[in-house]
């Protein structure tokens, strides 16, 4: 496995469609593999091919699904022990397209790998349902919600040339380094 460049604007593969991926080979698997080891080394929690140069449809995500009841018992101040939390799930996700999306559409702040110091505040679906199929060509569906799905979306936005400050609301420069990065 080896470390990819990470590819920030104005490079014009980040605004290519991406083309779909046919061949499941050894190449493809040395790109997942580089792409994983890339994203965790950034950190990121998502990175799409593009976003290393190769313009093909297909990213990796990883990341721990927040546990809604643990947020709510800090909230309440409970003296209950919280739950460990959710182990992170890795996700590699080759041709991509969401099949559903929940009318609600939640407001967030995320960021970019490939548009390092800025953060936007950009408007996604709650949840959404995606298929693809995995790193061997096998069909799988999945659904994501919360911040889970907002990476998807936003990577999935990735393959289609498209960039968070595309559709954020308002975008500025924060002060302190953002950790989730995609
Ligand atoms: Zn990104």
């Amino acid at each position: 496995m080896a470390l990819r460049q990470i590819i920030t604007l104005p490079d014009p593969v980040l605004r290519r469609k991406a083309k779909p991926v046919t061949n499941f080979g050894k190449d493809l698997q040395v790109l997942i593999d580089d792409m994983i080891e890339t994203m965790r080394a950034a950190p990121g929690v998502g990175l799409a091919a593009p976003q290393v140069g190769v313009s093909e449809r297909l990213a990796v995500i990883e990341y721990a699904e927040e546990d809604e009841e643990n947020e709510e018992s800090a909230a309440e101040g409970a003296e209950v022990a919280p739950k460990p939390p959710k182990p992170k799930r890795l996700y590699v996700v080759i041709n991509p397209e969401i099949i559903k999306a929940s009318e609600e559409k939640v407001m967030g702040v995320e960021g970019c790998l490939s548009i390092p110091g800025l953060v936007g505040e950009v408007e996604r679906h709650e949840a959404i349902q995606v298929k693809a199929l995995n790193r061997h060509g096998k069909p799988v569906k999945l659904k994501a919600a919360g911040w889970l799905a907002r990476i998807f979306q936003h990577e999935i936005d990735h393959l289609n040339g498209v960039v968070f400050t595309d559709l954020a609301a308002r975008v500025w420069q924060p002060k302190e380094e953002v950790e989730d990065n995609v």
